[in-house]
């Protein structure tokens, strides 16, 4: 049992005494918050809930248990809005060659055909979610992979997964295939229909530059519309300034008047193109409602990657413009340890310390504390999640960091989880458990 700095307390009631709160990720409190966003708070936890927050200086109630966290900060549970549950792992038996955007696609291909079984993609499932529990996180979204005859294999395991951890993490899946598939109505009914046995009621795909683009939005536009499903697109992830698929999604929005949420990840080619044609999708993202989702890790990763050449851009997309104009940002994993990202282990607070150095989220942090919490769980029509609020189930991460310097310099490894106020265990699983997983008899020089 590992569950942090904090030494567990076995009681219903508790005081957490002298925390620090990102202001931004705090509901129903006037808090004044300093030069870096935070404010000092006691935390009155009882039957599982958060009962009261009030700025540090009342007394401790009487005879009740004290936890002084002596300024340590403390986050709501982390929402994650983008990842791959489904590739995680595999990279001991399918790795990336070359690190590029191509040698990515092609190796995740040959992997899912080779060996994406039901019990292959859950106990890889499995493991990715035990680690996002012990890192903190209360809610994941999911694209699962769903290229006949895949669907039929990954949405009922998704379904199960869903449903094993219920009350631990909320699940949401959506559908990921090119949009030269959605030309093929009897294709989206059958991913419709997956969705609709298995899913949580969203639709999506990777838009390219082809000539079904503009045909294959209107369908499933016109899908998610008939079922009220919510839409999920992977969008622009190149430094190619030529793809612009991105303002054709706002434009099918706006034309359709549709009314479920749109959600748009990566939107890379965004930071290449010129100003007018940045400002101008920006305006139409902004009347259409989209949020965006920013997957730093993984955009430095196969962003302008040559070989043997040193890569000169960072591969992230305008998320200080779009906050600007009003657009919800979130920033999430995408990849673990699969052929798009050979790293990562789906913890935010990597994620956002990442977010910070590439993104420049910083001087002044204001409400970019957000980007792992509110605003994601906001899209996920969770706003009950990513906020620390009297009432709401007391899920909430501690740290010893007391200000963003001493946060962001070190791994927090020795964070305490709090689950309905209790510390639960943050052992990590041992990446042993999947070598018998790992053997790849068509890759026999895999490491
Ligand atoms: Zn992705």
């Amino acid at each position: 049992m590992q569950t942090g700095f904090l030494k567990p307390i076995e009681a219903d009631t508790l005081f957490l005494a002298h925390a620090t709160v990102p202001v931004a990720l705090v509901d129903g409190v006037d808090l004044v918050p300093d030069r870096d966003g935070l404010a000092g708070v006691d935390i009155l936890i009882s039957g599982g809930r958060i009962a009261r927050i009030a700025p540090t200086g009342a007394a401790a109630p009487q005879d009740i248990a004290v936890a002084d966290l002596d300024h340590g900060l403390v986050f709501p549970g982390f929402v994650e809005l983008h990842t791959h549950l489904d590739k995680g792992h595999i990279w001991p038996r399918r790795r990336n060659p070359d690190g590029t955007f191509q040698g990515a696609l092609e190796n995740v291909s040959a992997d899912r055909l080779a060996h994406w079984t039901a019990d292959d993609v859950r106990r890889r499932m499995d493991f990715a979610l035990r680690s996002a529990y012990a890192h903190g996180t209360t809610a994941i979204r999911t694209h699962i992979d769903s290229i006949a005859p895949q669907h039929r294999i990954s949405w009922p395991v998704f379904r199960a997964m869903r449903e094993a951890w219920e009350g631990r993490i909320d699940l949401q899946g959506s559908p990921l295939f090119g949009i030269n598939f959605a030309a093929d109505e009897a294709f989206v009914d059958a991913i419709v229909a997956e969705v609709a046995a298995h899913g949580t009621g969203i639709l999506g795909a990777v838009t390219y530059m082809v000539p079904e683009l503009e045909a294959g939005l209107a369908t499933l536009f016109r899908k998610a519309a008939e079922h009220g499903f919510d839409l999920d697109f992977h969008v622009d992830e190149t430094g190619d300034p030529t793809v612009k698929t991105l303002g054709v999604i706002a434009e099918t929005a706006l034309a359709t008047g549709f009314q479920g949420r749109i959600t748009v990840g990566h939107c890379c080619s965004l930071a290449r193109q010129d100003e007018a044609t940045v400002d101008r999708t920006l305006d139409l993202m902004a009347k259409a409602g989209i949020a965006v989702v920013s997957l730093p890790m993984c955009n430095m990763y196969l962003q302008d990657r040559v070989p043997g050449r040193t890569p000169r851009w960072r591969g992230v997309t305008l998320l200080h413009e779009m906050k600007a104009r009003g657009i919800p940002v979130a920033v999430s994993s995408d990849n673990t340890r699969d052929p798009f990202y050979a790293y990562g282990d789906l913890d935010p607070v990597e994620v956002f310390r990442e977010a910070v150095r590439i993104l420049h989220l910083d001087h002044p942090m204001g409400d970019w504390p957000a980007v792992i919490a509110r605003t994601p769980a906001s899209v996920m029509r969770r706003p009950d999640l990513g906020v620390i609020a009297e009432g709401a189930p007391a899920d909430l991460v501690l740290f010893r960091a007391r200000s963003w310097t001493e946060f962001l310099s070190r791994p927090q490894a020795d964070r305490t989880v709090l689950r309905r106020g209790r510390a639960i265990d943050r052992t990590l699983p041992d990446y042993r458990e999947l070598d018998d997983l790992m053997h790849n008899r068509s890759e026999p020089s895999a490491e």
